[in-house]
């Protein structure tokens, strides 16, 4: 049965009520609570049954047919719950929002929150991730998107272009687990984010109308970045219902603050997992990590995704690995008490949410013990940013909350004695009242001559007197004993005065658990005030972190300070693929790359398996990592900094587009081609090999050509077709390198050595030999080599002038053209832009006259 078959005017009315609550949440499942279980009905059932191997029963709820109807135990719904958020789907607490006991009525039920994979706040996430959640608005011409990880509280808005691999782009930088979007956005995009990149996509037309959260937006003008915003905050606020003020002020982001490369790029460089196993092990991430807080782990990936671009910025890092190099002992002092910082940003946002308990206050305070040494420390090294200790707030938290408080707020035992007089008054009556009990049992026995009598409790009488069936004809009336219960071989009295004490101490203890109760909400209050600054904090410790993280690795391995320049020169001495070195213990053989102000483009050339790739690889790897702000896998390196990087190496992750690779390399490389400057960095690994040779051929020096001349771009560009070695007589700023192997006896031997020059030829048979295909075959590929190298095209055919030579004359540059395509939209008002077009339309103007 489908729930929109019901006939609602004869349902039972709870599950009337069901069904008008279901009716606001239509794209979650509904968590219904009754009694102990959370039951899921109609759809929502079926597919819980399914996901979570549940029984699918019926309920009876005044139809003819029973509703279908599925459930879980209260106490275990979390795992079920994480089980649906990992499939894709949205789960609505629906709890009773009153004690059953208390009502006559139906009692009445609400959903307390939606957990969706972007809104979660639980102890699930990966601490060493962020979890952001991303609105993606489409304003026609632009789109902007704004996210937040609302476990820690960061907030981000940009704007970028209107195009769908730069929109691709930042949702893979950053990881986007959910995304919204509004009604415009175009549903062939919505389904590429769902289907190629496994995101979370709803599209919601909702806007935040409130202003309570307006501290988040106010200080930006661009009313695009505000509506952007608001749309994330809507959707974050229906979902959580609760006090989300540990938000931060949205930072904006403009295009040019990172550097930018696409998932491509991420992926083959593996910079944050492997592309074999998607794991962090053996990822550029993983060599990087030896950060001891988790906000520091969370930091260096962001910063991985998204290096710097600012020369001050980046200097002072390498600054401070080097203060950090030299004062190894405040260094290793500074490691021990980061060791004892918590993860302050989750559990600000706790403290905000209101989801937290007294052992996240033990952490918080722990965690804030170590700052007075930390600031001594950040003091000494002369580290740029300081750190408030936040002392009153360790005060308060030591006198207040007991070190073994248990994780429930309603057991009691959370506040410490002699922080608040009241309590302390109640815990004495109450233990006074305690102790009297104890003594009651010497006493009594005393007074009736029973020498095994026994003072006891239990939940259901409450204290009493137990005389064993032996000794029961000794009772007599004046002692005033009341029967109570009779069991086997004993019975059980209660005395007027023993009630009178049982009473003050169950009260007492009431009175107790609710008064600490209050405290604790009271201190919960006060830290409230401080979570901007605890905030702060938080961020100096991340970048702390990270960089005695640096410092460590780069002295383990020999990594030296790099020298940022602004001269176009790439000069890195010996540079490794840190992770490979890594792997490889010994063996790895370092390379320079040697690119002048006179040099835009390597062409590598050399048999595969010589180490082509791993060479581009590496020179990307330690541009990204000087970016961070780490030291470089060199023994020296002098670079400029880049604003993109480009790479076409290895197999495309857009497996699922029904595009055939070449098809996709194609694209690819047409959007490294229109997006690139003659800031970005481009690797071509063998481009144009998905086609025939000649094609394939013809393609990769047409686009060599179009990079040189019009481009201007660093690129590497890697290719076994050594015929097209001869472009370095036309093209004056390209320049041959080859890997070189040594060929002994037909036995083939890589170096893995870079060397200036062309390879005089290509080794593919070899590699094949290597792999042991047949020894027969081989010979007849030998033997077919020959004929065609004896019927060589003559390598003059390639060598013609530029293509691009024709079209630079057809094209002669129109200067109103080339301000407006060198204006950014983005970046202005709309004054600017009103004064920009009154002066093209007067230049216009002028050139027709
Ligand atoms: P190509 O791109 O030329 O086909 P790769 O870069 O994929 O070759 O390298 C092939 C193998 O050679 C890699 O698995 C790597 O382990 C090894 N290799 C590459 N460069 C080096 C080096 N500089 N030192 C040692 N081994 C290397």
């Amino acid at each position: 049965m489908k729930r929109n078959e019901v006939d609602r005017s004869k349902i039972s009315p709870m599950m009337l009520q069901y069904l008008e609550i279901k009716d606001n949440y239509e794209d979650s499942i509904i968590f219904f609570r009754l009694g102990d279980f959370y039951e899921m009905f109609f759809e929502d059932a079926a597919i819980c049954s399914r996901v979570l191997e549940l029984t699918l029963t019926g309920k009876n709820a005044g139809l003819d047919e029973r509703v279908p109807m599925c459930g879980v135990p209260h106490h275990s719904a979390t795992s079920y719950i994480d089980t649906l958020i990992d499939n894709g789907y949205k789960v609505a607490i629906c709890e009773q929002l009153e004690d059953p006991k208390n009502t006559k009525k139906m009692v009445k039920r609400d959903v307390i929150q939606v957990v969706t994979r972007g809104t979660r706040l639980d102890d699930h996430i990966d601490a060493k991730d962020n979890n952001f959640i991303a609105s993606i608005y489409d304003f026609g011409y632009c789109y902007g998107i704004s996210y937040s990880d609302i476990s820690t509280g960061e907030f981000y808005v940009t704007l970028i272009d209107k195009k769908e691999e730069i929109l691709v782009r930042e949702v893979c930088k950053n990881n986007f687990k959910e995304i919204i979007v509004n009604d415009d956005m175009d549903r062939g995009i919505v389904n590429t984010l769902r289907t190629n990149f496994g995101v979370l996509v709803s599209i919601r037309k909702d806007m935040l109308e409130e202003d309570e959260y307006s501290y988040i937006y106010k200080d930006l003008k661009d009313e695009r970045l505000i509506t952007t915003i608001k749309h994330l905050l809507c959707y974050i606020l229906e979902n959580k219902k609760g006090e989300l003020k540990h938000l931060q002020k949205a930072i904006f982001i403009k295009s040019n603050d990172h550097l930018l490369f696409d998932n491509n790029t991420k992926r083959n460089l593996e910079l944050v997992e492997t592309i074999r196993n998607r794991e962090r092990q053996y990822s550029l991430l993983w060599l990087l990590d030896k950060t001891k807080t988790a906000m520091g782990s969370r930091f260096l990936k962001q910063n991985i995704e998204s290096p710097l671009t600012n020369k001050e910025d980046i200097n002072r890092r390498f600054d401070m690995i080097e203060v950090l190099q030299t004062e190894f002992i405040l260094r290793d002092d500074l490691i021990k008490e980061l060791d004892g910082v918590y993860d302050l940003e989750r559990l600000v946002s706790r403290i905000s949410y209101g989801n937290l308990n007294a052992r996240d206050m033990i952490q918080l305070k722990n965690s804030l013990s170590h700052l007075p040494r930390i600031k001594e420390i950040l003091e000494k090294l002369k580290y740029n940013k300081t750190i408030n200790t936040l002392d009153e707030v360790y005060e308060l938290l030591d006198k207040s909350i007991n070190e073994n408080a248990p994780i429930g707020l309603r057991e009691g035992n959370l506040i410490k004695s002699g922080y608040n007089s009241e309590l302390d008054e109640i815990k004495s009556i109450s233990s006074g009242s305690k102790e009297f009990i104890l003594s009651m049992e010497k006493e009594e026995r005393e007074r009736t001559g029973i020498n095994n009598l026994k003072v006891g409790f239990n939940k259901v009488f409450g204290y009493y007197i137990e005389v064993s069936n032996g000794s029961k004809d000794k009772i007599k009336d004046e002692f005033g004993y009341e029967r109570k219960q009779t069991l086997t071989n004993c019975e059980r009295f209660i005395t007027p005065l023993l009630k009178e004490k049982e009473n003050i101490i169950l009260s007492a203890e009431e009175k107790i658990i609710n008064l600490e109760y209050k405290l604790f909400m009271g201190i919960r209050e006060v830290v409230k005030r401080y979570i901007s600054e605890i905030q702060s904090v938080s961020k100096v410790i991340s970048e702390v972190d990270m960089l005695q993280s640096f410092s460590i690795v780069s002295e383990a391995n020999k990594y030296v300070r790099p020298s940022i320049v602004s001269e176009k020169v790439i000069k890195m001495k010996d540079c490794r693929h840190p992770v490979v070195e890594k792997v490889m213990k010994d063996g790895y053989v370092s390379n320079d790359v040697d690119m002048g102000v006179d040099t835009d483009i390597l062409l590598i050339t050399g048999p595969n398996m010589a180490g082509k790739s791993t060479y581009m690889r590496q020179t990307a790897i330690t541009i990204i990592m000087a970016q961070i702000g780490c030291f470089v896998p060199c023994t020296s390196c002098t670079i400029p900094i880049f604003d993109k990087i480009f790479t076409r190496i290895g197999a495309s992750d857009d497996l699922v587009s029904g595009e055939s690779t070449f098809m996709v390399e194609m694209k690819e490389a047409n959007f490294a081609l229109s997006e690139a400057t003659e800031d970005s960095l481009i690797l071509f690994d063998e481009l144009g090999r998905g086609t025939a040779t000649y094609d394939g051929m013809s393609l990769a020096q047409a686009i060599l050509e179009y990079i040189h001349d019009k481009k201007k771009s660093k690129t590497m560009f890697s290719t076994h077709y050594h015929e097209l070695t001869v472009l370095e007589q036309d093209l004056d700023r390209l320049k041959n390198v080859h890997v070189a192997a040594s060929e002994e006896d037909g036995k083939l031997t890589f170096l893995h050595k870079i060397k200036n020059g062309a390879i005089d030829k290509s080794y593919g048979i070899h590699v094949a030999s290597i792999a042991h295909l047949p020894k027969s075959l081989i010979n007849r590929a030998l033997e077919i080599l020959d004929v065609y190298e004896a019927k060589k095209v003559k390598k003059e055919t390639f060598t013609q002038t530029s293509l691009f030579d024709n079209i630079e004359e057809e094209q002669q540059e129109n200067p109103l053209l080339e301000k407006i395509k060198n204006i950014k939209p983005l970046e202005m008002t709309p004054m600017d832009a009103l004064s920009f077009v009154y002066e093209i339309n007067k230049e216009a103007s002028e050139e027709e006259e």
